[in-house]
């Protein structure tokens, strides 16, 4: 969603739907019906102050048991902070405050984007006395309202224009289109010392989208004639635990980082080679179809011989098999060596990554390979690919029409794999193969 986004979130009953219908008043909403246990969500677009921007009610839930229901209503919360530029928090006031508001409460207050807390059904003089209780959930920005009857509403929404400039949607829409790197490694890895080596030498728009500081940073960059945002955690630092949970809360923003990029940059340190840790951030940037860049730093401190790159890759990309296929580059961010090489690879495998190949040729590079190496025969039915063609998706995928498609075993489309990517640039990339019944 370009533009502007608000999303309401709260229990069931506290008056999301009224508040939204409000806000929409004619318009159309798009619902939007999520799961069985999800009521329907909505969205639309609101006016206000001659400002547009979206509008998400995260809808409510069919409890089935208290703990299913309370796990629904976070990953609810989880999802709208994700998703939004700023949060309404909705709260009830006749009903007071109850533990689910506190869990929620919980969650909205670990969010750096701005939350608003709306107390609603505030029908009347002694429901705004009695609705003082609500102070205590810990936000600054409390808004007393009664959806029902529109009294407060208009001061709320204030508020949330304010946040809607022309430079922040101006920013929000340019992200939409522009290519997405995440800067992610392991606490001092050296992401900071890499951000301010590149902002140091090339900084040419720097936007940190105000009013909506999110959970990593985003940053606008124009190099070598391309245009790509930044995105990187470095700079955020939790205030309480700070000990105990950094290495958790940095896994945590790698993934949040790598959830909004396009391509994940993962930062090494050349000393300590690739760990455990750094491998499960790797394989979870395959799974969700990211493309993928080594750079290994800090390599100012190796000890170097002839060939001790040309080792260092191939040991590395026996750890990382089967997907090697994946630019490694050397770099020191202190130095400030190949630090422009890592953004050019990097703008190369986004390339690869958009890379749609022609259906003819497809099928004339790959029916030759098939023809070459053909899938082992599966009880005594032999398998006959008759053709492929590349499927219309974010990650590269390639469907393969065939006799027996449950019949080709894993072996094979490795084969088919490394011949795609023989014939055509994937590098850095996850593709995806499947079968279909011709
Ligand atoms: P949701 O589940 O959070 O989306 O809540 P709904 O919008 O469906 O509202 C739940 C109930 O609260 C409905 O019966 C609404 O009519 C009622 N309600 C909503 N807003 C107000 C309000 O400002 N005052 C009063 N008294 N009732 C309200
Ligand atoms: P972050 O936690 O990943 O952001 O890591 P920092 O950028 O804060 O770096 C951690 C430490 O590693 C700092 O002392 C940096 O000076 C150092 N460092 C970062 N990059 C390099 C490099 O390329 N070479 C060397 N020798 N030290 C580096």
């Amino acid at each position: 969603m370009a533009g502007f986004t608000v999303a309401i979130v709260g229990r069931p009953n506290v008056g999301k739907s009224t508040f939204f219908n409000r806000l929409l008043e004619q318009r159309k909403a798009i619902v939007d019906d999520v799961s069985g246990v999800t009521r329907d969500r909505q969205y639309g677009v609101a006016e206000w102050n001659g400002k547009s921007f979206n509008v998400i009610d995260t809808g409510g839930f069919v409890p089935q048991s208290e703990e299913a229901f309370e796990k629904e209503i976070n990953k609810q919360v989880m999802i709208a902070v994700e998703e939004a530029n700023a949060l309404l928090f909705m709260v009830d006031a006749a009903t007071g405050i109850t533990d689910l508001d506190e869990s929620m409460a919980d969650v909205l207050r670990r969010t750096a984007k701005p939350v608003f807390l709306v107390v609603n059904k505030v029908d009347n003089h002694e429901r705004l006395l009695e609705a003082t209780e609500f102070y205590g959930l810990g936000f600054d920005n409390i808004y007393f309202l009664s959806s029902m009857s529109g009294s407060g509403t208009g001061e709320l929404l204030d508020a949330v224009a304010e946040l809607i400039t022309e430079e922040n949607v101006a920013a929000l829409e340019a992200e939409g289109v522009l290519p997405k790197f995440a800067i992610i490694g392991q606490p001092n890895v050296g992401k900071s010392s890499l951000l301010n080596a590149l902002i140091g030498q090339e900084r040419t728009i720097v936007s940190d989208i105000a009013g909506t500081t999110r959970d990593t940073i985003h940053t606008h960059y124009n190099l070598f004639q391309k245009e790509f945002v930044l995105i990187d955690t470095a700079g955020i630092r939790r205030k309480t635990k700070v000990h105990e949970d950094l290495e958790f809360y940095s896994v945590i923003r790698a993934i949040k980082a790598m959830d909004e990029a396009d391509i994940c940059m993962l930062l090494l340190d050349a000393e300590k080679g690739i760990t455990a840790q750094d491998l499960n951030i790797f394989s979870l940037a395959v799974r969700k179809g990211k493309g993928i860049v080594l750079l290994v730093n800090k390599w100012d401190k190796m000890e170097k011989a002839t060939n001790t790159a040309r080792d260092y890759e191939n040991e590395l990309k026996k750890r990382i098999a089967p997907f090697s296929d994946v630019p490694v580059i050397f770099i020191s961010a202190l130095e400030k060596v190949r630090i422009h090489k890592a953004i050019e690879v990097a703008l190369e495998v986004y390339d690869n990554k958009q890379r749609k190949i022609p259906t003819s040729e497809l099928n004339e590079q790959m029916l030759k390979a098939i023809a070459a190496y053909q899938p082992p025969v599966v009880r005594g039915n032999p398998i006959r690919i008759k053709y492929v063609t590349q499927l219309p998706t974010h990650v590269p995928s390639f469907a393969f029409f065939c006799n027996f498609p449950d019949d080709v075993k894993q072996p094979y489309k490795n084969y088919l794999e490394n011949q795609l990517r023989q014939h055509f640039n994937f590098t850095g990339v996850p593709v995806r193969i499947f079968f279909r019944k011709k």
